[in-house]
Order: C-alpha cells, then sequence, then structure tokens
C-alpha cells in the first residue's frame, strides 16, 4: 500500500470555513470536512458519494466488512507498543467519568494528549514516532488517575506516559544500539536483533521461487527455557479474541458477498486466521487478485511491515471501499481516446507510437478505515507486497477519491491557506477554488493513464541512457502530457471538463507551485532532490524564461511578497507543447547532455533569498501538517424487526468516535 503523507499535497485551494453543518446534505458547499484541529494534527471527515446506488445486499455486505475491520482495533494498538492498551483504558475512563472542572486548562491540555494518543493509536508520534507528552503536570494527571479509580497503576501509568526514558521511540533506527531492543513495537520479547536474524536465516530456503512472508504473523519471544519460538497471530493464539471478532463479521458479509470470487478469499482468510499459515495469506492474495468485478472490495490483514525495525512483522489494517463509478469512467474515457491524444501532441512524429493503449486507473470511495489506516490514512493502495505475487500474478494499484477530496476540500475551509497566501488576487482564489480539486484529478489521470504511456523510443536508444535523470525527466514527461491536454477543448468535447475556463487555475496553481510554493517542503540551503518537485521547478522555470520576452508569466512583488501571475494561457499552453517535444526528444534519441543541461539549469538550485521568503510566509500561516479522519458511521435501519436499508451518517464528533470504538471494539 502507498501511504503517502498528504501533509506534502493539497497546495490546494482556499475559502473562508464553509458554512454550516449539515450531515446529510448532498452538496459539497454544505458539507464541513475539516471537524477539530490540536497539536500538529487535523481532522476531517470523508464522504462515500456512491452509497445511494448501492443495492440492499451489497450495503450489507459493506457494513459486515465495516465491522469485520473494526474489530482489529485494539491490534494495532498492542503491536505499536505493550503500554498502548492500559493507557487507553484510562484515558477512556477519565474522559468518561470525570466529574471535576472539564473547562481549565489543566484538563483541556489532558484532553488534547488523549486525542492526539487515539490519532496515534498509541503514545508515539504516528509519523516522527517519538513519544510525546501531556502539557498538564504530572500531579495532575495522578489526580485525574485516582479520580477514575486507577490509583493501583497509576505509578506504572505515569512513568510510561511521563519518563522520557521509558519507551522513548516507537521504531528506533539508531544503527549504534540494538533497534529491536530499543524499539517499543510489541513484536519481540527479550530477544536481540543478532538472534532473530539467527532464528529466521534458519527458516527460509533462498531457492524457494514462492516463499511465504516468514514472520509476517507472529511475535518472536525467548521464554525462561531459553528457547527462541513464535507467537502466531491466529484464533487460539496471540489476537485471538480480535480475530474472533473479525472472523465472525466476515462469515456474515460472506454471506452476501457479490460473486464467488469473494466468496472463496474471505473463506481463505478465514482460515488464515483460523491456523495462521502464510501458505493461505498468500493463497488469499492471489485469489483476491482474480477479483476485478466486484463494486465492494477491502483490505482486511497484517499487511505492511514498516513499523518492524526488521521489516518482517506486519502491522493489522482494514479499509473497506467501493468502486468510484463516475471517476472510473473518466479514466476509461481517457484510455479509450489514448490514440488520438498520441496523434495529436506536439511531439515530432517519429517519437510517436504508432498504436497506443491507455491505462485505465481504478478510482475507490473508502467506507470505512482501521487499523493502522485509522485516521491516519493512505491515498492509494498497491498490492500484495510478496515480490514473486506481484511477479506472477499482479498487484491491484488503485486511488482513494473521497479521501484526496477531503484533503483539498478541507484545506479550503481551513482560515489560512497557502493558495491565499500565494496567489496574486481574489480572482485567483476564486478560481482555484471553483476547479482546482476537479482538474488536479484529472491532471493525474492524464499523466499516469496516458502521459507515461506515450512515445516511443528510437532504434537503438537505451532505455537506461538517461541514467540519473532519467526519473525526473519521466515525471517531467508525463507531467507536460498532462498539462498540454488538459487545456484541449477535446477535454470538453469527451464531458471531462466543463467549459474552457477549467483548466486556468490548474496552469496558474502549476506555475505558482513550481516556482515557489512546493519550497516550503524544502530546508533552507538545500537544494531540490526529489523527482516530482524537481519536474515541477524543471517545468515552471523553462516556462518562465521562455516566456519573458512576451510576459506570459509575471513576476510581481506586493508589500515585499513575490507572487508569479499567468498573463497569457494560451501561450503558457503554447510553452508546455514546446518543452514537451524537446522532452520526447531527448527521451526518444537517449540526448544524456541535453537531458542533465535541463535538470542542472532549471530543476536543482533554488534562489535562497525566494526560499527563504517562501518558508516565512508559509510557517507563518500555522497550518497543520497532518491529517486524519473519522469514519461515516454506516447505520442498519429496522422496520417491523428487519433491516431495510442501511444509512451513512456523518458524525463530526472526533473524541465521540474515538469513545464509542474503545467500548464497542474492545477485544484484548
Ligand atoms: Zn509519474
Amino acid at each position: 500500500m502507498i501511504k503517502i503523507g498528504k501533509m506534502i499535497a493539497s497546495f490546494g485551494t482556499a475559502a473562508v470555513l464553509a458554512s454550516c453543518v449539515n450531515p446529510g446534505q448532498k452538496a459539497d458547499g454544505d458539507f464541513r470536512y475539516l471537524i477539530d484541529e490540536f497539536a500538529d494534527l487535523k481532522i476531517m471527515r470523508y464522504r462515500i458519494p456512491g452509497w445511494d446506488s448501492l443495492t440492499l445486499k451489497q450495503k450489507e455486505y459493506v457494513y459486515h466488512l465495516g465491522e469485520a475491520a473494526k474489530y482489529g482495533r485494539d491490534i494495532i494498538w498492542v503491536q505499536n507498543c505493550e503500554a498502548n492498551l492500559p493507557v487507553r483504558k484510562a484515558l477512556e475512563k477519565i474522559i468518561a467519568g470525570y466529574d471535576g472542572d472539564r473547562e481549565c486548562k489543566d484538563f483541556q491540555d489532558f484532553l488534547v494528549y488523549a486525542k492526539r494518543v487515539f490519532f496515534s493509536n498509541g503514545i508515539h508520534h504516528h509519523y516522527a514516532e517519538d513519544k510525546f507528552f501531556p502539557g498538564c503536570p504530572q500531579e495532575y494527571f495522578r489526580t485525574l488517575l485516582v479520580s477514575a479509580g486507577l490509583e493501583d497503576s497509576a505509578d506504572y501509568l505515569l512513568d510510561v506516559i511521563y519518563n522520557p526514558e521509558v519507551f522513548p521511540q516507537r521504531k528506533s533506527t539508531d544503527a549504534s544500539s540494538d533497534i529491536v531492543a530499543a524499539s517499543a513495537v510489541n513484536f519481540y520479547d527479550n530477544v536481540t536483533r543478532e538472534e532473530v536474524e539467527k532464528f529466521y536465516a534458519g527458516m527460509i530456503d533462498p531457492d524457494d521461487p514462492e516463499p511465504v512472508s516468514y514472520g509476517l504473523n507472529s511475535k518472536v519471544v525467548k521464554g525462561p527455557d531459553g528457547v527462541i519460538r513464535e507467537e502466531v497471530y491466529r484464533i487460539g493464539g496471540l489476537y485471538g479474541p480480535a480475530l474472533e471478532k473479525i472472523v465472525a463479521e466476515l462469515l456474515k458479509a460472506q454471506a452476501v458477498a457479490e460473486n464467488d470470487i469473494q466468496k472463496e478469499y474471505i473463506s481463505t482468510l478465514i482460515e488464515y486466521y483460523r491456523t495462521g499459515d502464510l501458505k493461505l495469506w498468500d493463497k488469499y492474495n492471489i485469489e483476491w487478485l482474480k477479483d476485478t468485478l466486484g463494486t465492494v472490495d477491502f483490505v482486511n490483514g497484517f499487511v505492511e511491515d514498516y513499523n518492524d525495525p526488521l521489516g518482517r512483522k506486519a502491522t493489522w489494517e482494514g479499509l473497506v471501499n467501493i468502486k468510484d463509478h463516475e471517476a472510473s469512467q473518466r479514466t476509461v474515457t481517457i484510455s479509450e481516446n489514448a490514440q488520438w491524444f498520441e496523434d495529436n501532441s506536439p511531439v515530432d512524429s517519429r517519437f510517436k507510437k504508432p498504436v497506443v493503449k491507455g491505462i485505465s486507473a481504478k478510482v475507490i470511495d473508502a467506507t470505512t478505515l482501521a487499523g493502522d489506516c485509522y485516521p491516519s490514512t493512505p491515498i492509494g493502495i498497491n498490492l500484495p507486497n510478496a515480490d514473486w505475487i506481484r511477479r506472477d500474478h499482479g498487484s491491484k494499484s488503485v486511488t482513494i477519491a473521497n479521501i484526496t477530496h477531503a484533503y483539498d476540500l478541507a484545506a479550503q475551509e481551513s482560515p489560512n491557506s497557502t493558495l491565499k497566501e500565494f496567489a496574486w488576487s481574489e480572482e485567483e482564489v476564486a478560481a482555484a477554488r471553483k476547479y482546482l480539486s476537479v482538474t488536479d484529478e484529472i491532471h493525474t489521470d492524464l499523466h499516469e493513464c496516458l502521459g507515461h504511456g506515450s512515445g516511443q523510443l528510437l532504434p537503438g536508444t537505451s532505455p537506461n541512457a538517461l541514467g540519473e535523470y532519467s526519473s525526473t525527466l519521466e515525471e517531467t514527461r508525463a507531467d507536460l502530457f498532462g498539462l498540454y491536454y488538459i487545456a484541449d477543448p477535446k477535454m470538453v468535447e469527451l464531458g471531462i471538463l466543463p467549459d474552457m475556463e477549467a483548466y486556468k487555475p490548474q496552469y496558474s496553481n502549476y506555475i505558482r507551485n513550481g516556482l515557489m510554493v512546493q519550497f516550503t517542503r524544502v530546508e533552507l540551503g538545500r537544494k531540490n532532490t526529489e523527482a516530482h518537485m524537481q519536474n515541477r521547478k524543471l517545468i515552471a522555470e523553462w516556462c518562465y524564461e521562455a516566456g519573458l520576452e512576451d510576459n506570459v508569466i509575471e513576476k510581481k512583488v506586493r508589500d515585499g511578497k513575490t507572487y508569479f501571475v499567468v498573463n497569457d494561457y494560451e501561450a503558457l499552453r503554447g510553452l508546455f507543447g514546446k518543452l514537451l517535444a524537446e522532452v520526447q526528444r531527448i527521451k526518444s534519441e537517449g540526448d544524456y547532455a541535453a537531458g542533465k543541461a535541463l535538470v542542472e539549469k532549471y530543476a536543482v538550485n533554488i534562489d535562497p533569498e525566494l526560499h527563504k521568503e517562501v518558508k516565512e510566509r508559509y510557517e507563518a500561516l500555522n497550518l497543520k501538517p497532518y491529517g486524519g479522519f473519522v469514519n461515516p458511521e454506516i447505520v442498519p435501519v429496522e422496520k417491523d424487526g428487519k433491516i431495510v436499508d442501511y444509512s451513512v451518517r456523518y458524525t463530526d464528533d472526533y473524541l465521540g468516535q474515538m469513545m464509542e470504538y474503545g467500548e464497542k471494539y474492545a477485544t484484548l
């Protein structure tokens, strides 16, 4: 799964806070996405746009898959650190029952701490992985624990919460120490890194072409007898009570699945949870890949190994989703017209593909996030992870539209935004608000479905000819393809864009971002090194320079602040086309020297004055760098003792959902 920290994305649009909260509303204009902000976090909610078009049976399927996902919640808490669950239960008890002053600063600081722990599924920062601390004094916290009847465990809990020496880091990367012993994650007990590595080295057969993911679903422990063994995650084993609940819901889901393939892989998943047999996990993944027709899909299992210092043990995660038919149809339309786009591009005909095939990406909407995907969540999925399965059976790659959409629109609701700060005029801001969210998606579609697949190498050109510049130039090429075509009347003709104004904010935003805004993410004094950021700078700088004479892009200064304003959109499109032709030539001919010159001149060096200005302006906005989500509530609707529908309610109560989940899905 691609877990993209969306803190870096979304230089989206800006607006003053959207008006009222009205959960049932259809129009985005009345739906508030941003519901809470604290510490370095913002909490959003997301919509399920296709809900009403599902059949009752499909809704029932989604519902039980969602319950199966939420019942795994405690697993990730215990996996992250053995102290997490006792801490969470104490927090829940205090929040539920405290009858002292809840308005005072100390209690408010306590609440912020609690909300941060809920967000991180534990006492460590979800991204930085170091332990964070409450703002209220330790003695105050003790009084809260005592008032909740927890005096017996108060010393232990306060040590875990306040002592910087206890569980300082979730995953340690300090190579000078034993990273297994130094990590708070709960994948190993009483073993050293050396012992673990020896343990698995003895198990793995290097000649096996289809190896299981050894150690994926177990904890390694050394008992009092000195023997090292695995405690396997399975029913009757470690995390058994949670897995039993998950399986009970999976069985209910299976009964109403959309097709036999789904029924089959749910059976295999259940068998895997019962036995812990990793061969079954592989079998499940292969069966899961075959399901391309269903509307409903899900992830439920021990999947990603990022949290293990040795990269072997997987954390539990769940994500239920439905196909976004509208967005998926858009990528189909684009792909079906792939040949037209290829034939009409500004590239020299020798470098064009005579026969081109577009890729249509599947676009999904999340309906339930769980485990390691909740509240902080990915915006794309690419699974399974086992190399040999990807090689022999492929992978599913999808983008999660409603999550991306929620990020964009929540950014608009924030009173401060990068757009408002860096856009020249109110008109620019208004146009961006109107069009940017949708044109961002379409630019991505064009980039992914057509851009990378367009063009051909001349006979004899090595695919590796551009060496260390190849990935930046490849991203440049794909972006230019998207930029050139998003302004084409064909997009309106195909019904993908509403009118010929829509592309303009995309152009303004691209230039503003490439020349300026994206450097908020680069440390002062550093160069611009990441391939996508390089490609954006390359394109924007090249066009700025090439358009200087005609004032296509104008640099303006107001109150000591720099702005870049597009004066002539059509001319800019011409420049994108010209650069596309040149970058395609470089790739097709393998012209290393020309590729190197482009990247070195336009993509790498950041003007130090401008960089400093951009950083200062961004910091003054005081934006929250990390975001996460509450789930919509999917609720059975009963009539005469029979379930006749499932409705969706959009809660705006983050803490309320955490408290509800803490009670309802407590399994360990
Ligand atoms: Zn790309």
